[in-house]
């Protein structure tokens, strides 16, 4: 991928209403978050290789800050001055590895290519009006209202650093809504956000292979 490299890749798990209840958990009490592997990433049209230990690798179209200011243990009021964008990002799992490692997700969403991370950087959105969309081949197969999050961006930038500090750069991707489903060689897979007009304001396209 080009440009410079987030130090860590935050990713929050089941804060979409809708994506918790299709796998069949409870709406988290707190955030559930985990680190995928910076190896992973891989920048707009680059390849997603399927890899050869799993049968069924899944899309899950996400929304993510990007980390402007160095976030140590901050308030919700405080935590969106630390962000400086928002980006887009696809946080490829191996769902049958997933399963079978019963909630460790390091092999499962950390695998080269498992990363796809978008360039567009976007300021100022008015967020719960925003739509997150997952396309393969052309076909809808995600489409959320970020409203639907069960924790806001500031929450989340909040919580997570109270654990560990978020630094310049650094990228936390808020979640999927439901529709998750399976990638084929050959597809194409795009990621979109579309704002309270309807209107994209941003899009990750990448072949799979
Ligand atoms: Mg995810």
């Amino acid at each position: 991928m080009n440009g410079t490299r987030p130090g860590k890749i935050v990713c929050i798990g089941r804060n979409f209403r809708d994506h918790a209840k299709e796998l069949g958990h409870e709406v988290p009490s707190e955030p559930v978050f985990f680190l995928k592997a910076t190896s992973a990433l891989i920048g707009p049209g680059e390849a997603i290789r399927l890899p050869v230990w799993s049968e069924e690798v899944h899309h899950e179209g996400e929304i993510a800050l990007v980390i402007g200011r160095r976030a140590t243990a901050v308030t919700e009021a405080e935590a969106m001055d630390h962000v400086a964008a928002w980006t887009l990002l696809n946080d490829v799992t191996a769902r049958d590895v997933q399963r079978g490692d019963k909630g460790r997700f390091t092999r499962a969403k950390g695998f080269d290519t498992a990363c796809p991370l978008s360039d567009v950087r976007l300021t100022g959105i008015d967020w719960p009006k925003c739509r997150l969309q997952c396309l393969v081949d052309g076909a809808l197969r995600q489409d959320g209202s970020l409203s639907d999050m069960v924790f806001g961006p500031a929450f989340v930038v909040s919580y997570v650093s109270r654990y560990m500090s978020l630094e310049p750069g650094d990228v936390v991707s808020l979640g999927t809504p439901a529709g998750v489903g399976r990638l084929e060689r050959g597809q194409v897979v795009e990621v979109r956000l579309l704002g309270p007009d309807g209107a994209l304001l941003a899009s990750l396209r990448n072949p799979v292979e």
